[in-house]
């Protein structure tokens, strides 16, 4: 299915960002037997966050055939989740009861690049170090990539995160719920075969996380709003470094850390959905570039996996029935629903917290209300 003509080279589908789901979708669709490109940004050379997987994504790896690929990448078990989040004494939750036996704390550099091989190994063009940088839609997507490359796509998939790059730059308007930031962390030379769980602690300021990695470090993020972020300064070491000596059980979890820790990286964390109303061209957004919610949730990666089938079903039918707009408003429509709901799972979540009389909870405790 693929042609070349004047070095512009063809596809059925141009995937741009190879994170879980670009390259979920990728996989999909390649399996399937579409000629498919995934450009990537990067080179997973550089740390990527979101490394706790809960115990769904097993059977949403095994769908994918990756799991045994998954296995060789030496993930560490998670036995479940402890939170301070109501009270002094940390709740259990284990995750001996999902009927998977483990969630997994994994490195995402290797997680990420793993789903992209898998693409790759499906017949996907992948290619590392690209970015998509503009697009125009004649009848066919004309695409142009940061190597100078030309490709044109029947159907274009934004699976470019929660910038949303590709889907903003189409005219698709972003609504944000709040303004989450996770600064983070690592210490290496940590002790973290009594640690493998997932710890979160609540604080004036917003919550901490903390999880082992393999290789013996800990990943820590403190978890708040973009403003009380810069107004305090969280961003700077000393200060995170304080900040993590006022909680009581997170700072225990590396005190027997060889070394500090690296220096505190800032990511958007925010809430948000990419709306795209009347606009019928053959693109979709795919994981958090079409709906990104709070790590809170736990949801991130397994939702993008999910998303990426039903995004991969859609676009199949793009492709096969070109003159049928329904797929296209179906996927959009349950989108939706899926951010009410998630929204209001949200709103659980922080209601049952609220312990502190902070700007960061109070604007919580608002947002449960209305
Ligand atoms: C602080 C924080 C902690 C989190 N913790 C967890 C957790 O513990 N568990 C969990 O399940 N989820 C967690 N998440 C969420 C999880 O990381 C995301 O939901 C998941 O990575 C979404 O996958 P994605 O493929 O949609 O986007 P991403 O993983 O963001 O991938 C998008 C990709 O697109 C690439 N890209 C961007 N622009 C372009 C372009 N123009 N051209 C080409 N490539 C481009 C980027 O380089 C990137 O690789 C966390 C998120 C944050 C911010």
């Amino acid at each position: 299915m693929l042609d070349v003509v004047d070095m512009v080279t063809a596809y059925d589908v141009v995937v741009a960002g190879g994170g879980p789901a670009g390259a979920a979708t990728a996989l999909r669709l390649a399996g399937s037997g579409f000629s498919v490109a995934l450009l990537e940004r990067s080179r997973f050379d550089r740390p990527r966050v979101g490394e706790t997987l809960a115990p769904s994504i097993q059977p949403l790896l095994q769908g994918l055939g990756v799991w045994e690929r998954f296995v060789a990448l030496g993930p560490l078990p998670s036995w479940g989740t402890r939170s301070i989040w109501s009270s002094t004494a940390p709740a259990a939750h284990s995750h001996l009861e999902t009927g998977y036996g483990s969630g997994w704390h994994v490195d995402r550099r290797l997680f990420d690049r793993m789903l992209c091989d898998a693409a790759a190994a499906a017949g996907t063009s992948v290619s590392l170090g690209t970015s998509l940088i503009d697009c125009r839609y004649d009848g066919r997507w004309q695409l142009t990539c940061s190597n100078g490359h030309r490709l044109t796509a029947r159907v274009l998939i934004d699976a470019t995160g929660r910038s949303a790059t590709i889907g903003r730059s189409l005219g698709a308007r972003r609504i944000a719920f709040d303004r989450l930031v996770g600064i983070t962390a690592q210490w290496s030379g940590v002790d973290v075969s009594a640690e493998q769980y997932l710890l979160i602690e609540s604080v004036p300021d917003g919550w901490w996380y903390t999880a082992p990695l393999p290789g013996h470090v800990m990943v820590g993020m403190l978890m708040t709003d973009a403003d009380i972020c810069r107004h305090h300064n969280l961003a700077a070491s000393a200060p995170w470094r304080n900040h993590l000596e006022s909680t009581t059980a997170t700072a225990l979890r590396v005190d027997s850390a060889t070394c500090l820790p690296t220096t505190p990286r800032v990511y958007s964390a925010a809430s948000h959905r990419l709306v795209r109303p009347g606009d019928i061209r053959p693109w979709l957004a795919v994981g958090d570039a079409a709906l990104a919610v709070d790590p809170i949730s736990g949801s991130g990666v397994p939702r993008a996996l999910r998303t990426a089938e039903a995004a991969a079903t859609t676009a199949a039918r793009l492709l096969t029935h070109p003159a049928d707009a329904i797929p296209l408003t179906t996927y959009e429509s349950t989108r939706n629903t899926e951010c009410t709901t998630y929204l209001s799972t949200r709103a659980d979540y922080y209601a049952i917290a609220l312990p502190h009389p902070t700007p960061f909870w109070t604007r919580r405790q608002l947002t449960a209300a209305s």
